[in-house]
């Protein structure tokens, strides 16, 4: 057991200093020693340039294994570290940096002279994409690192803004720690598994999930630089586990490549971050003999709820609260406790739970109560068997003529349609409904059915004010880079469908 991700770290290097942490996309690997030398300088740069325990440390940069030593570098010499996420630019990046008022910044080279005048008063060092520029100009090592409690800030992670606009989640050394090892412990993730990671490095999943489990378990990371599903397969006969967004699953299923022989060696698929369709879980399960383990989280929290790693993974459900996890479906307005199968809030309780909203406690008061319960925002239920099932976001919740519409339960039917590849149900203004409920819906084959055939196949499966009113086709839904349906932005491109 440990107390926090960077003491874990150590205690991996002294036990196997040679042994490759990371294996890099084209040959050659950096150990476990080397990771932390570098982690070593650039603390050493840092503390040059007046950084100090508690204060923030802004990186937007490029996915590369020399950032993953910037972030141990933070946590050495006790800063919060404060990854942003390389699309922001312009006033977005300046509501960031108000916001988080970092001592340092670390961004690409080409951007430098815009982020100098975003924040004068930081240090603002460089770093790209092949882990060059002036963080790595550095020979000397601060080798002492700054004793935290469990208590003490590690990071500050903005959310990915799917609601409104995004809020810094505080974490502690003992949120980090604890959900580390409650998931090694779940997924019996150990030092011989050897994990692909394809996913960005500024949001929970790549960093806190993938990052901070590989480096403490002593594992070995298969760095690529995006998403490649050429370069994933490529992998996977030296690899033991994917960890991906549901993106990932949808793309691998498009190739020839995916077969029981390619991933022969491979022993787990996690999915999380967005709802993993129940048809991709299937079809992954015929073409593999794999079922891909569905879990929840978010940046307030880390993950909450798993899937078993031995026992049934069951479609369409995020599994059960993690050891030490509390995770309740309850009456939103009286903060009861509901009986399976009834749709709630989501609430979650435990040491994975952040300690606050930065610089927000009106917001931190909103969502955290006295009782210590986190409200989520998302709503869903618990099955018989105790899976929770996720039904969509509180906020995407639908009223219609003054009855709750769950989007998950109208979706599901209608992505069952065979021409129907995925749905997302929303909620747009009705005059006389007040929100009349729409489907948006992608073709498998180019071909979607048409509405009077939906509205048949759906019309004995779901109450009347449950059916969409209207469907409309697209491309594809937006999404953003962690496969995230953006419901926000397609209530305002359909708002006048019931106009
Ligand atoms: P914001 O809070 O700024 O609106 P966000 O909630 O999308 O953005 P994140 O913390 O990145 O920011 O995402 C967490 C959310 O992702 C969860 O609250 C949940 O809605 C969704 N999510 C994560 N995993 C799953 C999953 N397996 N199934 C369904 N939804 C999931
Ligand atoms: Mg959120």
């Amino acid at each position: 057991s440990f107390d926090s991700i960077y003491a874990a770290f150590l205690d991996r290097v002294e036990h196997h200093p040679d042994k490759p942490a990371v294996e890099l996309p084209h040959g050659g690997y950096i150990t476990y020693h080397d990771v932390l030398t570098d982690a070593q300088r650039i603390a050493h740069l840092l503390t040059q340039a007046g950084v100090k325990p508690g204060d923030r440390v802004v990186c937007q940069v490029k996915k590369s294994v020399r950032a993953v030593a910037a972030y141990l570098a933070v946590l050495q010499i006790g800063g919060i570290y404060v990854p942003l996420n390389t699309a922001y630019t312009g006033v977005e990046l300046q509501y960031f940096l108000d916001d988080a008022e970092p001592a340092a910044v670390v961004v690409d080279p080409a951007d430098t002279a815009g982020v100098r005048d975003m924040i004068p008063s930081a240090a603002i060092f460089t770093l790209d994409g092949v882990g060059n520029g002036t963080l790595s100009a550095c020979e000397t090592k601060l080798t002492a690192h700054v004793a935290v409690t469990a208590a003490d800030p590690a990071a500050i992670l903005y959310t990915s803004g799917t609601t409104g606009r995004s809020k810094g989640a505080v974490l502690t050394h003992g949120n980090l720690a604890s959900n580390c090892q409650a998931l090694l412990e779940a997924w019996e993730f150990t030092g011989d598994d050897r994990l692909i990671h394809a996913l960005p490095i500024f949001h929970i999943h790549g960093l806190f999930v993938a990052i901070n489990m590989s480096l403490t378990a002593g594992a070995t990371m298969l760095w690529m630089n995006e998403l490649d599903v050429d370069g994933i397969i490529d992998r996977f006969a030296n690899a033991t586990v994917l960890m991906g967004v549901p993106t990932f699953y949808t793309r691998l299923l498009a190739s020839n490549r995916l077969t029981p022989k390619a991933v022969a060696n491979m022993r787990l698929f996690v999915s999380g971050s967005a709802p993993l369709l129940s048809a991709d879980f299937e079809a992954f399960y015929e073409r593999t003999g794999h079922h891909i383990l569905e879990r929840y989280g978010m940046t307030e929290t880390g993950i909450n709820t798993t899937n078993p790693c031995r026992g049934e993974r069951r479609p369409g459900s995020v599994g059960q609260p993690l050891r030490g996890i509390e995770v309740a479906v309850v009456d939103a307005t009286t903060g009861e406790p509901l009986s399976d199968g009834q749709v709630g809030s989501i609430e979650v309780r435990g040491p994975n739970v952040f300690d606050r909203y930065w610089r927000n406690p009106e917001k931190t008061r909103e969502e955290k109560r006295d009782n210590g319960f986190f409200i989520t925002g998302d709503q869903g239920f618990y099955d018989t068997e105790g899976y929770l099932h996720i039904s969509g976001r509180s906020k995407d919740m639908i009223i219609s003529g003054g009855y709750n519409v769950y989007p998950k339960e109208v979706e599901q039917l209608l992505d069952e349609h065979p021409l129907i590849a995925e749905s997302a149900v929303i909620g747009v203004p009705d005059a006389d409904l007040g929100e009349g409920v729409l489907a948006v819906v992608v073709a498998r084959n180019g071909q979607a059915p048409d509405a009077t055939e939906l509205t048949g196949m759906l019309s004995d499966q779901l109450a009347r004010y449950k059916q969409p009113r209207a469907y409309r086709v697209v491309e594809q839904l937006p999404r953003n880079v962690m496969g995230k349906v953006q419901k926000a932005q397609l209530r305002e491109q359909f708002a006048e469908v019931f106009a």
